[in-house]
């Protein structure tokens, strides 16, 4: 979310006239734009801003620093006290803030925003389709900082996808931090009924040159069959789905407030297998929560070795100031046991995905090129894994003049496996 509403920023300062500096040291404008999910990214946030200090020093002065995102709250005292060298500071998505302060006299209004999109960077892009969340888990800082759920309008987003692709995107991913919720804020049309994501996946799946759609993340009180069915049967919707699953007992999922039994959500896993069998699954876990015990963590590793996922991505819990679990929890875990719990979680999922991606050797899998470097090229398969590839012989030879293209839908037969990618070789365009 953070790297689209850099781009739009950026869309933005390009429309206003202002160019991208190739190096920081020769830029008259920094944009710092933060995550505070966690206490590494916001230390990382103040390290960095720590360096721009310097250079500022360096260039007295000649150099403006905004902050955006996350970590800029409704009050900035806090802030601006710990870091007076930083000019404006600005919500997420204020883009407006940073704006005004650069060009105060510049027109903002009526067109300027809803035709902003942003220039793609690659044959990929991110496109938000609803902002902010209404779910309060208590360890979430987000709600706080991103406000309530906003969906965007289908013509919108269509039309972004549509500038998008005319520029040589082929996939797009939908996000929001909950986005099967879009649609719901939204007003009824004329049959009454609202835009849900499958509408949208329908109404942007013929849009020229598209290829690929993907959408990001899941949250399993706001799946519906209906969006699962979808996926299943529009050919451009890729069957992966990002669940976070953030704790394996019922208990911790009470603290944490995500709204489920871990009852519901293996049933929702095994629905979606169900109905798409080919479904890749990825989910987000925490490890030591808020009084999370031995055996309750156990749980959690049980859960995991019982649906096997495709990846997990696993974080030490960090109190994030403001929270509720902030407010009224105490972190009891100990900071090396919430280390060798990751870890935990670390080596079994990486025995299981070693397990599940050895599987593929011999398949062949569709690629979207994303990049080359010396000769190796890299892109994702429709379940969203990482895919290492060489052109084989007779196909794509440098001396030949044939050059495998950025953007370009392939076929790659699997020759290599590991846990966190595969390796093959091109065996056929498939030319969408
Ligand atoms: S669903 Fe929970 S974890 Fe996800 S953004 Fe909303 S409050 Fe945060």
């Amino acid at each position: 979310m953070n790297e689209a509403d850099s781009e739009k920023l950026a869309a933005g300062l390009a429309k206003l006239g202002w160019d991208e500096a190739a190096r920081a040291d020769e830029a008259d404008l920094a944009v710092v734009n933060t995550c505070v999910v966690r206490q590494k990214a916001e230390d990382r946030a103040a390290g960095y801003l720590g360096k721009l200090r310097k250079l500022k020093e360096s260039r007295q002065g000649r150099l403006q620093i905004a902050v955006m995102g996350c970590m800029v709250g409704p009050r900035t005292d806090d802030l601006r006290s710990r870091f007076p060298y930083v000019d404006v500071w600005a919500r997420p998505q204020s883009f407006e803030v940073v704006l005004r302060h650069l060009l105060p006299d510049s027109d903002l209004g009526g067109e300027f925003w809803p035709e902003t999109f942003p220039e793609p960077k690659g044959p990929t892009a991110f496109v938000p389709v609803i902002h902010g969340c209404n779910k309060f888990c208590t360890y979430c800082i987000v709600p706080y900082r991103r406000g309530r759920e906003r969906s965007r309008a289908v013509d919108d987003i269509a039309r972004e996808v549509t500038s998008h692709c005319a520029k040589c995107v082929r996939e797009v991913t939908l996000l929001g931090q909950t986005v099967e919720a879009y649609g719901k804020d939204l007003p009824a049309d004329d049959s009454g009924g609202k835009p849900d994501l499958a509408s949208l996946f329908e109404a942007v799946h013929e849009t020229p040159g598209l290829a690929r759609i993907r959408f990001l993340t899941s949250y399993p009180r706001d799946m519906t069959e209906r969006i699962v069915r979808s996926v299943a049967e529009l050919p451009k919707v890729c069957e992966h789905f990002n669940i976070p699953l953030q704790a394996g007992d019922n208990d911790v999922l009470a603290q944490m407030r995500r709204g489920y039994v871990i009852e519901e959500y293996v049933e929702w896993v095994h629905r979606i297998r169900g109905l798409v069998p080919e479904a890749t699954l990825s989910t987000d876990v925490i490890a030591g929560f808020c009084g999370e015990t031995e055996e309750q963590f156990e749980r959690t590793l049980a859960v995991l070795e019982k649906l096997r996922f495709d990846k997990v991505h696993v974080a030490a819990y960090s109190p994030r100031p403001g929270t509720i679990a902030w407010r009224h929890m105490e972190d009891t875990v100990p900071q090396e046991e919430k280390m060798r719990r990751l870890h935990a979680v670390e080596a079994l999922q990486e025995r299981v995905a070693g397990e599940i991606n050895a599987r593929l050797v011999g398949t062949t899998q569709e690629v979207l090129v994303e990049g080359e470097k010396e000769g190796v090229f890299t892109g994702r398969n429709r379940g969203n894994k990482l895919v290492h590839m060489r052109v084989e012989e007779g196909r794509g030879k440098k001396e030949e003049g044939v050059r495998l293209a950025i953007c370009e839908l392939v076929d790659v037969r699997i020759t290599k496996a590991t846990a966190w990618s595969l390796q093959g070789e091109v065996a056929a365009a498939v030319g969408v």
